[in-house]
C-alpha cells in the first residue's frame, strides 16, 4: 500500500509527489495521459516565461524536467492510466480503481491518503461544432496551440482572444502566416504583454466576431465566415489553417461520484488543501479557494502543501517542521 496516491501527473501532482518523497513517504502518481499535464498535452512547444529561475523554457522541456526530478526522488509514476473510482475502506484507507487507456485493464491501488491533482479533469477543448469540421486534419484545423510546422498555407485565422489565442497568433505570425484573430468578446482577455505583442506584430483583431461557417475548396479549407455583432454583412477571412483556442469543457461527474464536494467545476479546499473527505486532498487547477490563480507556480505550491497535509494525516507527527526538508 502506498502512503500517498496522487491522481494526475501535471505540475501540481508531480510536485506533490516530490514533496511526499522528501518526507520519505511512499508515493504513486497516476496519470490518464502523459505525465506533465497541460505542459505537454496543450502547449508542448510554447515557451513559458514565468517559471522562476528560467527567463524562458519550452513547456515540453519543463515537463520533462519535472518528471525526471520526481523519478529521481523515487516517486512511482504510471501514465496512460485513468482513475475511475475512489472507494473508502473501513480502516479509513482508500482503494483507487484505475483503467489502462490502451489495454482497458483495470487495476486497484490501495493508499492511505489521496491527492486529487486532475487539472481541468477529463477535459476536452471547447469546439466550434461547425459543419464540415470532421473533414479537416490537424494541418488545417487544430484546437491545440498552433504547431508552426503545420501552418499549412499563407492565411491563418486564430479564434480566441485569451492568452492561448494571442500566443498562437504570435507563433503563426512568426512562422510566416498572414494571421487574423477573431474574438467573440468586445475586448481581448489575455495578459497585457501578450496583447501588446499582437498589436506590435500588426495582427488584425476582429472583436465581437464569431466563426460561423467554414468554406471549402474541395477538401481544403479556403475561408472562415464570421458573424459580427451589430453588423448585417458577415466577415469573410481567407484561411488555410484555423486555430481555435476558446477554452476547455470540464466534466467532473466522476469526481462527484467519488463523494468529493464540487462547486461549479472546481473542488473547494481549505488552506491545507483538504477536501470534504478525510484523507483526500486536492491541488492545482481543479481547486478553488480565495485568491486562487491557475498558474504553474501556484499549482506546484499547492502540491507541496497537499503533500505536507497527507504527511500529517498518515504519519500523525507530534510536530511538523519544514526544516527537516532542507537537509
Ligand atoms: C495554452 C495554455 C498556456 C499556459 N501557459 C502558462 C504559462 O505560461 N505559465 C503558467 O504559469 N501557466 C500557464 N498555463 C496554466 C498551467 O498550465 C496550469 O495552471 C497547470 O498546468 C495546472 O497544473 P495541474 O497539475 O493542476 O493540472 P494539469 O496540468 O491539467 O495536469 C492534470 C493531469 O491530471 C490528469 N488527469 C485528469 N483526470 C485524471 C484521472 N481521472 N485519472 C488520472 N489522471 C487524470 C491529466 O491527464 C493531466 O495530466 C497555461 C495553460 C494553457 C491551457
Amino acid at each position: 500500500m502506498h502512503e500517498v496516491l496522487v491522481i494526475g501527473g501535471g505540475p501540481a501532482g508531480l510536485t506533490a509527489g516530490m514533496f511526499a518523497r522528501m518526507r520519505k513517504m511512499s508515493v504513486l502518481v497516476v496519470d490518464a495521459g502523459h505525465l506533465g499535464g497541460q505542459l505537454v498535452s496543450l502547449y508542448g512547444d510554447k515557451p513559458v516565461h514565468d517559471w522562476p529561475g528560467y527567463f524562458d523554457i519550452v513547456a515540453g522541456e519543463l515537463a520533462a524536467t519535472l518528471v525526471r526530478h520526481a523519478r529521481e526522488l523515487g516517486v512511482d509514476l504510471v501514465d496512460q492510466t485513468k482513475v475511475l473510482d475512489l472507494q473508502r475502506q473501513d480502516d479509513g484507507s482508500w482503494q483507487v480503481v484505475t483503467q489502462h487507456q490502451a489495454t482497458r485493464e483495470e487495476r486497484t491501488f490501495p493508499a492511505q491518503s489521496v491527492i486529487i491533482a486532475i487539472g481541468g479533469g477529463a477535459f476536452e477543448p471547447r469546439r466550434l461544432k461547425l459543419a464540415g469540421e470532421e473533414r479537416l486534419g490537424d494541418d488545417q484545423l487544430t484546437y491545440r496551440m498552433v504547431d508552426p510546422s503545420k501552418v499549412a498555407g499563407p492565411d491563418g485565422v486564430v479564434g480566441g482572444g485569451g492568452d492561448s489565442g494571442l500566443e498562437s497568433a504570435q507563433t503563426a505570425h512568426e512562422a510566416g502566416a498572414r494571421v487574423a484573430l477573431v474574438q467573440v468578446l468586445e475586448r481581448l482577455t489575455g495578459m497585457e504583454s501578450n496583447i501588446e505583442k499582437v498589436e506590435a506584430m500588426g495582427i488584425p483583431v476582429h472583436l465581437q466576431s464569431r466563426v460561423r461557417e467554414l468554406e471549402f475548396d474541395g477538401d481544403r479549407l479556403r475561408a472562415v465566415v464570421c458573424a459580427q455583432k451589430g453588423r448585417e454583412a458577415p466577415l469573410r477571412l481567407p484561411c488555410d489553417h484555423l486555430v481555435v483556442n476558446i477554452g476547455n469543457a470540464v466534466n467532473l461527474e466522476a469526481v462527484k461520484r467519488w463523494g468529493v464536494h464540487v462547486e461549479g467545476n472546481l473542488i473547494p479546499v481549505d488552506s491545507q488543501m483538504r477536501t470534504n473527505l478525510e484523507g483526500v486532498f486536492a491541488c492545482g487547477d481543479i481547486i478553488t479557494h480565495e485568491g486562487k490563480y491557475k498558474l504553474l507556480l501556484t499549482a506546484s505550491k499547492e502540491g507541496a502543501v497537499a503533500a505536507n497535509s497527507a504527511y500529517v494525516h498518515v504519519r500523525k507527527p507530534s510536530r511538523v517542521t519544514m526544516g527537516d526538508l532542507y537537509s
